[in-house]
């Protein structure tokens, strides 16, 4: 970490945005160094304290999962081991190319109080009373600014980025998924939870999209993908312009179940439209042609091919993955207490008859296909204006323009090894609710919760 931003550089850092744990920051100084390039900073909840935050690191039994993988293991805080999930676990399955670990560069409080009085007037409201800079931190994440290419900074209008999430994108076949639940293997995971979705509120209509299109290899298939991304963004699809977000799920805005269908439509209508003024404004081409570009990039740079590889090392399904999580926590198996199946207790007594090892190998691969089926893309593109057109370069047949392309992953969040007990029960419930309701497309009026009465 020789970088250090102190008082000085505070001044050169713009409001970005934030999620739930970070505070993102632009640069608009002149250090060719920090060009295109964003900056991280923690964020706190309000009312908590530092301490609750230091424990944040993996626990006893995840240092026995990622014991394989040194360094993880000796990591001491959580953004320590975040990075090195991204450098020793992610880099050797999805390739450098697409993947950006980020740096650490040290912060100085002063930088901090300076950035937090700046930014305060851009934050939402409701993120202001949630949480704030945490002034105690020392660094802070410098990554490349993934939406923008690092001289489109200077370049008024001139890129468009969308940022997918894939989710899962094959349909198991493991021999531990029961019987009952046996619709896993022919109906994606992402249908079924649609189902639930709808029931609960959290979406307003099922999604039109299906992950194996996009997965397929079949540029035209993908162009489906693309297209019903488009048609139902939900949060799996976004466009930004510059960095600016124009068009996707805004988190209860534009497909929030609280308005009417009617204003819904009307809302989809004017954002559809809005987007499709800017996209020809900015980017000189007609929505169809963008989406076609999406469509071709995805296609050439190959990426999914190895996401989906990384996915699939959720070989045997959370319905087998959870007894070898039983073995590496040292418990009693409620799952298989629960059972009174003697074919599936069969089955799964293999499960517990497995070495430590094999159980610790089995529930590493299930937390690393997690991430991956967890994970976003995001495709950034400028247009190509004459010289060579290089590997990243796609020419539209449709209105012969040129683009430059460039795609990375984000989101590679190394997920907690406790999760697996929600994840087992999560899954459950979307299965069981899909088989109990897809006759009626997912509207019934008497679910009842179904696997939230499981013992576990
Ligand atoms: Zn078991």
């Amino acid at each position: 970490m020789a970088m250090i931003l102190g008082a000085e550089d505070a001044n050169d850092w713009f409001y970005k945005g934030e999620g739930a744990a970070n505070l993102v920051l632009g640069y608009c100084g002149s250090s060719p160094a920090l060009l295109g390039k964003v900056l991280r900073v923690e964020k706190i909840q309000k009312g908590a304290t530092r301490s609750a935050e230091e424990c944040e690191v993996l626990t006893v039994h995840e240092k026995l999962v990622w014991a394989a993988i040194g360094e993880l293991v000796e990591s001491t805080s959580k953004k320590v081991i975040q990075q090195a999930f991204v450098t020793t676990v992610l880099n050797p399955l999805l390739g450098t190319e697409h993947m950006d670990a980020g740096m650490y560069v040290s912060v100085s409080s002063e930088f901090l109080k300076i950035i937090e009085k700046n930014v305060h007037n851009k934050r939402p409201a409701w993120r202001v009373d949630a949480a704030e800079i945490d002034l105690r931190c020392d660094s802070a994440l410098l990554m490349s600014d993934h939406s923008i290419f690092p001289s489109g900074a200077s370049k008024e209008g001139s890129c468009i980025s969308v940022e997918i999430k894939p989710k899962c994108g094959f349909l198991p076949c493991s021999d531990f998924i029961s019987e009952a639940n046996a619709i896993k293997k022919s109906v994606t995971r992402f249908r079924m939870h649609q189902f639930l979705k709808l029931h609960k509120k959290e979406v307003s209509q099922l999604s039109e999209y299906d992950p194996l299109d996009l997965f397929s290899g079949s540029v035209e298939r993908i162009n489906l993908a693309i297209r019903s991304l488009y048609a139902t963004p939900q949060n799996n699809f976004r466009i930004f312009s510059n960095g600016f977000l124009i068009y996707g799920g805004l988190g209860g805005g534009m497909d929030s179940i609280e308005c009417e269908a009617k204003k819904l439509q009307e809302m989809k209508k004017a954002a559809e439209d809005r987007t499709k003024v800017l996209i020809r404004r900015d980017f000189g081409i007609q929505l169809d042609n963008f989406l076609e570009l999406v469509s071709e990039a995805i296609f050439k740079s190959g990426m999914l091919n190895q996401l989906l590889a990384t996915q699939k090392l959720d070989a045997i399904d959370i319905e087998g993955a959870i007894h070898a999580y039983y073995n590496v926590i040292g418990q009693h198996c409620l799952v298989c207490e629960s059972l009174d199946d003697a074919s599936l207790l069969h089955r799964y007594s293999l499960l517990h008859s497995l070495s430590l090892e094999e159980s610790l190998k089995i529930v590493r691969e299930y937390l690393t296909a997690t991430t991956a089926k967890d994970c976003s893309l995001m495709i950034s593109f400028r247009p190509k204006e004459g010289g060579d057109l290089t590997s990243n370069c796609i020419s539209l047949r449709s209105s012969n323009q040129h683009f430059e392309y460039k795609a990375n992953y984000i989101d590679m969040d190394i997920k907690p090894l406790e999760k697996m007990v929600y994840h087992y029960k999560l899954d459950q419930k979307i299965v069981k609710f899909y088989v109990e309701n897809r006759e009626n497309g997912g509207s019934p009026c008497d679910f009842d919760g179904g696997a939230e009465n499981i013992q576990i």
